[in-house]
């Protein structure tokens, strides 16, 4: 089997999970969208409204925003890779819990192990507390690149602001958060594509 079979049958075992609560409540699971060798994997925190209905990952507003941003600096299609520290959507739009983040990393671990990207973008402070350090924060660790090991090698992570806080900050002038979220961007491309 080579690697988008792989993963699509990975993605069939995710579509049956009823390891954890988050599936009662489901529409869809949401398990990736983009290139399976792609050089850039984003991981975000879980699945909203928009992506329990449709099982496209980053598809919402917030997902539109960073979807536009990548447009505009020069990602290509097959640069990419998108997928959630949880397939299922958590009620109410609340924070995945350890436990379920625990019960969905087998299928996180397939996905970076088959992909094998040259960089991870954790997007956000969920992603970031999952792969990095609690005590952090985004703001001081994003376009940082860490190295840590997960799903059978040393890997290189980068975090960067969640596009859900740019939806409330409209500047893109030098120093704001949408100047230092594309800054981010512009960075992951010139260094791992
Ligand atoms: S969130 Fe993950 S572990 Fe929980 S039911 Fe969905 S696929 Fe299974």
């Amino acid at each position: 089997m080579n690697i988008k079979e792989q993963l699509n049958e990975i993605k069939k075992q995710a579509k049956n999970c009823f390891n954890c609560p988050l599936s009662e409540n489901r529409t869809n699971t949401v398990f990736s969208d983009g290139c399976e060798q792609a050089p850039v994997m984003f991981i975000g925190e879980a699945p909203g409204k928009n992506e329990d209905e449709t099982g496209i990952p980053f598809i919402g507003r917030a997902g539109q925003l960073l979807r536009n941003y990548l447009k505009e600096i020069g990602f290509k299609e097959n640069d990419i890779y998108i997928a959630n520290t949880v397939k299922c959507r958590p009620p109410e739009n609340r924070k995945p819990s350890k436990k379920e983040k625990e019960a969905c990393e087998f299928f996180l671990k397939k996905q970076i192990e088959f992909v094998n990207p040259k960089i991870i973008v954790l997007v956000g402070s969920t992603a970031l507390e999952s792969f990095i350090d609690k005590k952090t924060t985004i703001t001081k660790a994003r376009g940082q690149v860490f190295e840590k090991e997960f799903a059978g090698k040393i890997r290189k992570f980068i975090p960067i602001f969640h596009p859900s806080y740019l939806l409330r900050q409209h500047s893109e002038r030098d120093g704001s958060p949408r100047f230092l979220f594309k800054k981010d961007l512009i960075n992951i491309k010139e260094n791992f594509i």
